[in-house]
């Protein structure tokens, strides 16, 4: 996946509230286009691999039910300087610390259910695209 690309997911907690639309709407306003997209759930054994990284932290069992606790849409976005600018339009982990106007800010409910994820880099946006959609789900 180019550089230019970055993944999302909206998660169960802002699905279930209907907070999808306003989220995409937030995201393409701010120049994100829409590159691939699906609404999907996770089984725990793959939100446990998606998450695999945080394995040893306290609140990585926790994060596993959370994350497959309902449906959630998982998204390639692409623009230019996408993970970084990307993580600055979702704001901190913890929407305490989240600054005014961003997505988490405006929609998380806790620092565990914040809404959204983010790719925190260019390297684990390709792997986490690849995870969800392969070359035919996606636009180039
Ligand atoms: P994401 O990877 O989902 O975009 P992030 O990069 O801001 O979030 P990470 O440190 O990667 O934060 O944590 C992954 C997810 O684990 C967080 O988004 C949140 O849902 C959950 N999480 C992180 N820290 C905590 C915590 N202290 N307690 C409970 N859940 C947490
Ligand atoms: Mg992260």
């Amino acid at each position: 996946m180019a550089a230019n690309r970055t993944f999302t997911m909206i998660k169960p907690d802002a699905f279930e509230a209907g907070n999808s639309g306003a989220i995409l709407k937030m995201i393409e306003e701010a120049g994100f286009k829409i590159v691939a997209m699906k609404a999907t759930q996770l089984t725990p054994e793959l939100a446990g691999k998606f998450y695999e990284v945080h394995k040893e932290r306290p609140f990585y069992a926790d994060l596993c039910a959370y994350m497959s606790s309902g449906p959630i849409i998982a998204a390639i976005l692409e623009k230019d300087n996408a993970v970084e600018d990307f993580r600055k339009l979702i704001g901190a982990t913890n929407p305490a610390d989240a600054a005014e106007g961003t997505i988490r800010k405006i929609f998380a409910k806790s620092i565990e259910a914040n809404a959204v994820h983010g790719s925190d880099s260019d390297e684990n946006a390709a792997i986490e695209g690849s995870f969800y959609f392969s070359q035919a789900e996606r636009v180039g």
